[in-house]
């Protein structure tokens, strides 16, 4: 579509679908939202506001999410794209939400060519077939600068495979250098490995090291949420991931190394249904 027509059709979209104030007030009080400026907020809530009116949301296994629930999840999926413009998520539609963590089965074709079915329990899955599947209680209990937020580790992985299957290096923008990103990020993933390998004590979740796609979102993670970690221990990955999302949170959150205690916010009414739902 022609951009002015993107750009119209946004502008009707945003109209016709304001976020009311007294749900965008009580989710931005979530601490991951903390230091950005006014001209951020309001730009942070055009995206949120866009995305529950672009994306279909679908709660699944019994599970009703209420405005403040979704709105919780928009601006936490939104936050990665807030300097990067709209059309980075325009790739796929649907964001799944189950009420807790949920049963993912999966198939991969081998070397020789056979077919191999496995299951895992996940808290959420960017799948590169379309839909984002999210665990809502993994989704509520992620905005707490801890280092850990599923939301945005899933988008990561959607803003990723942009360039094909995720492998750990998303388009970069003009000007940025595709050396100094796999460098940056090949010197920590070889760090993160070894410590894997020794049982060393890591400032960052291992997970990282399973793979360049993981690492990726990882540190995507631990960008938005303990910016701190990363200028300490991997300044290096930290420069390349603010240039990518144009953002530089160290410079807006208080620095924690453990989850701060903040006042807990209802994000109600959310409806999960008991006993636990079979996938
Ligand atoms: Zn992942």
């Amino acid at each position: 579509m022609f951009g002015f027509l993107k750009t119209r059709k946004r502008a009707r979209l945003l109209a016709a679908n304001p976020i009311p104030d007294v749900l965008w007030q009580q989710v931005m009080r979530a601490p991951l939202f903390i230091g950005l400026s006014d001209d951020e907020r309001m730009a942070l809530r055009d995206h949120a506001a866009w995305f529950l009116a672009e994306k279909t949301i679908t709660p699944v296994s019994g599970l009703e999410l209420g405005d403040a629930a979704r709105v919780l999840l928009a601006a936490q999926a939104v936050l990665p794209i807030l300097h990067l413009g709209f059309d980075a998520y325009d790739d796929w539609h649907e964001v799944i939400v189950y009420p807790g963590q949920f049963l993912s089965r999966d198939r991969y074709t081998d070397h020789a060519g056979l077919v191999h079915e496995f299951e895992q329990v996940l808290a959420g899955q960017a799948r590169s077939d379309g839909p984002v599947l999210l665990s809502w209680l993994d989704v509520s209990e992620s905005p707490w600068l801890d280092g850990w937020n599923v939301v945005i580790h899933e988008f990561a992985h959607k803003l990723d495979m942009r360039s094909g299957d995720a492998n750990g290096c998303p388009p970069l923008h003009k000007g940025m250098d595709y050396a100094g990103w796999k460098r940056s990020f090949s010197q920590a993933f070889d760090d993160l490995s070894r410590r894997a390998d020794h049982d060393l004590y890591s400032p960052i979740d291992l997970y990282a090291a399973e793979n360049p796609a993981e690492c990726f979102a990882v540190f995507s993670e631990y960008f938005f949420e303990t910016p701190h970690a990363l200028t300490e221990h991997y300044p290096a990955v930290y420069e390349q991931l603010k240039q990518f999302y144009k953002q530089d949170p160290a410079a807006r959150l208080p620095r924690v190394r453990y989850r701060p205690c903040f006042e807990p916010v209802n994000f109600g009414p959310v409806t999960i249904p008991t006993p636990a739902p079979e996938y």
